[in-house]
């Protein structure tokens, strides 16, 4: 009862807390937007502006307002990493101002499931053009590929390259400095995931800027790291498994992770239990 009380007093005042929205500059056009949820990618073209994921409704008028101190245009374009809230919650608000929002198509089916069990369907949430492998996007001083990543976070990842501007947005297949939530209920998988990492490995260079799902803005060196953490605790997991060890025993082993938990990946959302666990669930649940 008294923690019931003091978690109710805690909530107050994280929401009064404000959450502060700020924007970044990575080449002429190209710009990563932080607030809460997933970052933010943005280009700005001669249409308009075009944004990558765009966090939760309550904070489009902010969002909308702070793209507004880098141009004048609207958002004319929007596309969707993938379907969880904290990328596409703005979806409606940014839609009913006239931008036309693009996804994978599972991202649509898995939204559209969503609404369907809530009993309320909003179409204007929805992506209006899908793709299944990917579609390229030509502007005039940029050309930009949106490919599709299979069964990596969920079921729907694009990651994002702007060619030109070199500047690629990873969704939530990449987690700076920090371990992956891995949708295993979506769709997602560990083995997927490593390989979503591997491609975007191939895409990026020394100067790429990536922008992550969440985190801050990293370097090929801090997705390599990322890769290396993701490969080594599967490795590992899989020697526990196949030396014939317990679920149990594997997410209590400590030593597993241990490496990785000092340099602070096990800090953020998922903490290294829950990591251990995924990598296991993922590895004796399915052939993905
Ligand atoms: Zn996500």
């Amino acid at each position: 009862m008294v923690i019931g009380i003091l978690s109710i007093v805690l909530n107050t005042n994280a929401q009064k807390k404000e959450i502060k929205i700020t924007i970044e500059q990575l080449s002429q056009n190209i710009y990563m937007l932080t607030g809460q949820g997933g970052n933010i990618g943005v280009f700005k073209n001669e249409k308009g502006i075009f944004i990558i994921d765009n966090q939760f409704a309550r904070l489009s008028d902010r969002i909308l307002s702070k793209l507004k101190t880098i141009s004048d245009k609207t958002v004319t374009m929007a596309i969707n990493t993938h379907y969880h809230g904290d990328h596409t919650g703005g979806n409606e608000n940014i839609a009913t101002k006239g931008a036309t929002i693009f996804a994978q198509k599972n991202v649509r089916s898995r939204m559209e499931g969503i609404q369907k069990e809530k009993g309320k369907i909003t179409p204007s949430s929805l992506p209006v053009i899908t793709f299944n492998e990917g579609l390229q996007l030509y502007f005039k001083d940029e050309n930009i590929s949106a490919f599709h990543v299979h069964n990596a976070h969920t079921d729907g990842d694009a990651i994002i390259y702007f060619t030109k501007g070199n500047v690629l947005h990873m969704g939530d297949t990449f987690f700076n400095n920090r371990y992956p939530y891995i949708d295993l209920k979506s769709g997602g998988s560990i083995k997927g995931y490593i390989k979503a990492v591997e491609k975007a490995l191939l895409i990026a260079n020394d100067d790429t800027k990536i922008i992550p799902g969440h985190g801050k803005l990293a370097s090929k060196n801090d997705l390599d790291e990322f890769l290396k953490m993701l490969t080594k605790l599967t490795n590992a997991i899989q020697k526990e498994i196949n030396s014939g060890k317990s679920e149990n025993e594997i997410i209590k082993n400590t030593g597993l992770t241990a490496e990785y938990d000092a340099k602070g990946f096990g800090n953020g959302f998922i903490n290294p239990e829950r990591i251990r666990k995924t990598i296991y669930t993922s590895l004796t649940n399915s052939e993905k």
